[in-house]
């Protein structure tokens, strides 16, 4: 451990340490007893937003108590930002109003930048607030109160000229619990990274929609793809605003593969209806490829009502649907690795017993490529 401060202290000492923050300076720079980054700063900007009238204050008028807020780590080593924020007066209002320096690198009464809230964010993808927590050497509380001011923040796309690839992810609040949050990231910049645009409470298509609905049209055309996993409830909002056109990219691709056997059974199973069926009966049935793909609680009374008559044409098409839904909700559920593959196992000897066969090269790839059971 000594070692490690004594390294980090003496690159310290030959390095100038690049802030991406261009309305601060650093003044000086140090390590403290635990081997963490203090740096001392001061904000290059000179009049903030007059905090009643909102227009520009500029008359200075001494100074806010000093901060210490943290920052992205370098070299795997916290690093802590320490200002004493301005205070200006506004000449529009009466003399006595006053306003300490707002940031726009850090949220009001935040303890921590807005890049290394981003930078939790991306983290959390897949994750949980504790796993988090601990792996980046941050309170709970601190990750907590990082994610609800996230989700508090109005979204603004204003600096995004492009958007190109979107990912939805979503990810627990705390281990089994049914609280999720959802992160919209897009990965737009020329070096490829990923910036996140927004934080959803919740992870219902609805939350979903309602943000996708609001990017603004000219940007909405700059969406090339997007990047989700197989939560439907993410994939129809995609669609619904997007168009089938925009593709949808699966973490595993997993769904594709046993989604497509089903689709070519209910193209088979549907063409025998039509030659069987009177053509009023029959046509009760269209649409029927949504249906099968949704999950069953996200299907309307009349989308029920549709597939219970599908079901009662088709026997074959209802076992093998059964099949395919008991595996999204498998892939679904977040749990570790070893219980997803007790889950699959039991999966492929419930399909091996059954009368369905239109899954069976799909088995085989799941026997063989064991990533495909990594979650
Ligand atoms: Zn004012």
């Amino acid at each position: 451990m000594s070692t490690c401060i004594l390294t980090v202290a003496c690159i310290m000492a030959e390095l100038r340490i690049p802030l991406d923050i261009p309305s601060i300076e650093i003044i000086s720079q140090a390590t403290n007893s635990k081997g963490e980054i203090i740096l001392s700063v001061k904000s290059l900007k000179t009049e903030t937003p007059c905090h009643k009238c909102g227009k520009p204050a500029t008359i200075r008028y001494g100074n806010g108590p000093t901060q210490t807020i943290r920052h992205l780590p370098i070299f795997d080593t916290p690093v802590y930002l320490v200002i004493t924020p301005a205070r200006y007066k506004c000449e529009h209002c009466d003399g006595s109003i006053t306003t300490t320096e707002a940031y726009d690198w850090s949220k009001k009464g935040s303890h921590i930048t807005n890049g290394l809230s981003d930078y939790l964010m991306r983290q959390l993808i897949h994750s949980t607030v504790e796993d988090v927590s601990k792996k980046e050497k941050i309170s709970y509380d601190q990750v907590t109160n990082a994610l609800n001011k996230a989700i508090a923040t109005e979204v603004n796309l204003d600096s995004y000229s492009s958007l190109k690839i979107l990912g939805i992810d979503e990810f627990a609040v705390k281990k089994g619990y049914n609280d999720y949050v959802t992160v919209i990231s897009t990965k737009s910049a020329p070096d490829g990274q990923v910036s996140v645009i927004a934080v959803l409470s919740g992870r219902l298509k609805d939350d979903v929609l309602a943000f996708l609905k609001s990017i603004p049209e000219h940007l909405k055309k700059t969406v090339e793809s997007v990047c989700t996993d197989m939560y439907d409830g993410f994939v129809y909002a995609v669609v619904e605003v997007f168009g089938e056109g925009v593709l949808v990219i699966d973490r595993y691709h997993v769904s594709k593969l046993y989604r497509e056997p089903l689709d070519r059974l209910r193209i088979s199973e549907m063409k025998r209806l039509k030659a069987m069926l009177p053509e009023d009966e029959y046509s009760l049935l269209e649409g029927m490829m949504w249906i099968l793909r949704k999950n069953h609680e996200c299907l309307s009374e009349v989308e029920r009502d549709k597939l219970a008559l599908l079901y009662k044409h088709s026997p074959k098409l209802k076992a093998a649907h059964s099949l395919a839904l008991k595996l999204t909700q498998i892939f679904n559920t977040h749990c570790s690795k070893k219980s997803g593959v007790a889950k699959l196992n039991r999966w492929i000897k419930r399909a091996q017993k059954s009368d369905v066969t239109c899954f069976k090269s799909f088995i085989t790839t799941l026997i063989l490529d064991d990533r495909l059971f990594c979650s």
